[in-house]
This record gives structure tokens, C-alpha cells and sequence, in this order.
């Protein structure tokens, strides 16, 4: 019998209505399971966690070193984390870039609470579970599960902020899917992990570029950070006011050039201008390659809080981005 452990984390998947009338973290990893219809049909035997119970935007880099650590000293086939969905593409990246085992870990939410007409966390816990026990899984690193899709947590995105088809991985589409309750893996991503221990507590922050943006935003918040990741324009490009600021700020610190667009890469070698990625790149920012700006920040406060130095970063980037 294949054996899965489940941790619970918070999130709408676990909400019921506080005493404000809004709904609140309040259902354990026990309550997620018993409202799963069809799960002893599964054959999958359950070793379940509260680990957390907070909101998606309660949960820190701390936290995922320490579900790491729990999730790697559980002996089961796979493991299955449920969390807010508000947190998922970068909390499910961070475990991605740090999980080295070969059991797959997969991570899952609700878009809707279980107060609500067609709430979607019980068909969601039992897929992430069915995907977590699959052998086909293995390998594949960190998954996030939702709507019947699997998708790998390099790619995937919440796009909607509703939807319950909110999850998707714009550049790549779900690696897999779940049909009658069989996981069907259609594609194998490449796997890009980091053996890293991030102890440290660097401030890293994403800042976008706007029209008509002066710099003078990114030069205050620059100053209270250890790196920063630049969402510039389309394929990497920002103001030409701003050119100054993140020169400087590339001087001190790792700036990592992504783009506002959320899919496609930033180029590195098109265009020419003040403000364009090859000037970019020649003051000293590091392009982020094809990963969103919200993921680039993920690897950078890694490496940073793992204690990387400029040229460890660059290398990454180029390498896992
Ligand atoms: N809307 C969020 C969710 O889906 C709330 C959260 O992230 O806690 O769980």
C-alpha cells in the first residue's frame, strides 16, 4: 500500500467563517482528509501533519526550510502539502529549488472555502494525493495540483484571482493531468535543484518599473535592500531615468533583470538603447531568464540567505533561470 504524508499549512482549503463573519484559517490536516470523498477507494494510506494554520501570506522562507525538513524525514512515497493558494507559486518554487529527494512533493489549495457551493479543496486534496502516490511522479520535484492539472512548480503561475482553473504555466502548459483518478504525466521537466541550507535572512524585494518612472522609488527601497529583482518592461527594459539608480544599486548589491510579463524570457542581446537589456546588462544586472520576476525573487533570497556571493548568482541564473 503506497504511503503518503499530508501537511497542513492553512489557506482557504482549511477556512471556515471566524467570529468576524469572514472565514479564517481554522480546519487541521485531520478535518482536510475526512471531508475527501472516495479516499479509502484510493488504496493510499495517510500519515497526516498540522504543521501551520495561517493565510498563504502568513508563511515565511522559515517555514519552508522547516516543512523541508519534516517533509524529508517522513518515510512515505510522497508527500502532500495544503496551503493558500495566494503563496503557492512562490512557496511551491522555494520547495522545488530545495527538495533533492525523489518522492514527489505536492503541493495543493482551494480556490474556493469549504463554506461555499462547489468548494474545490476536497477534489483537490484527492488528486494532489493520488499524484503524491503515483510512481510516474517520482522525480519530478515539487508539483502543484489543483483543478486536475499538475503542474510543475518551476512553471506555474495563479492567474486568476478566483478562478478555480487559476493555476496554469503559461510558458509550458500543466505537466500532466488527472482523469478518472489516474495521475497521466505527459511531459518530464528538467529538474534543477540547489543542495542549499538558506540560513541567513537577507531583504530581497520585486519592483517594478512603471511609465514614467523616475527611479527614485527604486533608489529609497534600495537602500533597504540586500538584492532586488527589477520588473522591467516586455523583454527587459525600463526608463531611461531609472538607468542611473540600478547601476548604482548593481554596484552594491545582486540586481536580477525579470520582466513585468509573467511568461517568455528576458532577452539579453536585442536591444541596444539606454534602458535595454544589453545596457542592462553591461551595468551589471543579471538576467533572470525565463523565470518570472515573483520566482526570480525565490532563487535570489536563496542563494543570498544560503550566503552566494555576485558571481555564485550570476551563475545560477544562467544555469537554473
Ligand atoms: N485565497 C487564498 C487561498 O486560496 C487565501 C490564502 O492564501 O490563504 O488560500
Amino acid at each position: 500500500m503506497p504511503k503518503v504524508s499530508v501537511f497542513s499549512l492553512g489557506g482557504t482549503i482549511a477556512m471556515t467563517t471566524g467570529p468576524d463573519g469572514g472565514v479564517v484559517p481554522a480546519l487541521g490536516a485531520a478535518d482536510l482528509v475526512a471531508a475527501v470523498p472516495g479516499l479509502a477507494a484510493t488504496g493510499v494510506a495517510l500519515d497526516i501533519t498540522d504543521f501551520r494554520r495561517v493565510p498563504g501570506a502568513g508563511l515565511d522562507f522559515a517555514d519552508l526550510v522547516a516543512l523541508r525538513a519534516a517533509a524529508s524525514a517522513a518515510e512515505a512515497d510522497g508527500v502532500v502539502v495544503t496551503q493558500g493558494t495566494d503563496t503557492i507559486e512562490e512557496t511551491a518554487y522555494a520547495l522545488d529549488l530545495l527538495w533533492t529527494r525523489e518522492e514527489p512533493l505536492v503541493v495543493t489549495g482551494a480556490m474556493r472555502n469549504p463554506t461555499l457551493a462547489g468548494a474545490d479543496g476536497p477534489a483537490n486534496l484527492l488528486a494532489a494525493i493520488r499524484v503524491a502516490a503515483a510512481p510516474a511522479a517520482r522525480g519530478l520535484g515539487c508539483l502543484v495540483v489543483l483543478n486536475d492539472e499538475i503542474h510543475a512548480a518551476r512553471w506555474v503561475r495563479k492567474t486568476h484571482t478566483t478562478s478555480p482553473a487559476a493555476f496554469r504555466s503559461p510558458d509550458t502548459g500543466p505537466v500532466g493531468l488527472v482523469a478518472e483518478g489516474r495521475p497521466r504525466i505527459l511531459t518530464r521537466p528538467v529538474r534543477r535543484r540547489l543542495a542549499l541550507d538558506p540560513t541567513g535572512t537577507p531583504r530581497t524585494a520585486v519592483i517594478p518599473v512603471v511609465l514614467g518612472d523616475d527611479g527614485e522609488v527604486l533608489r529609497r527601497a534600495g537602500a533597504a535592500l540586500d538584492g532586488l529583482v527589477v520588473a522591467a518592461f516586455g523583454v527587459g527594459h525600463v526608463p531611461v531615468r531609472t538607468v542611473d539608480v540600478l547601476s548604482e544599486l548593481a554596484g552594491r548589491m545582486p540586481v536580477v533583470l525579470a520582466s513585468r510579463i509573467g511568461a517568455g524570457p528576458v532577452l539579453t542581446e536585442t536591444y541596444g538603447y539606454p534602458g535595454g537589456e544589453v545596457d542592462l546588462r553591461n551595468r551589471g544586472l543579471i538576467p533572470a531568464g525565463g523565470l518570472d520576476a515573483y520566482k526570480a525573487r525565490i532563487l535570489l533570497h536563496l542563494l543570498l540567505a544560503a550566503g552566494n556571493d555576485r558571481d555564485r548568482i550570476t551563475e545560477a541564473f544562467a544555469t537554473i533561470g
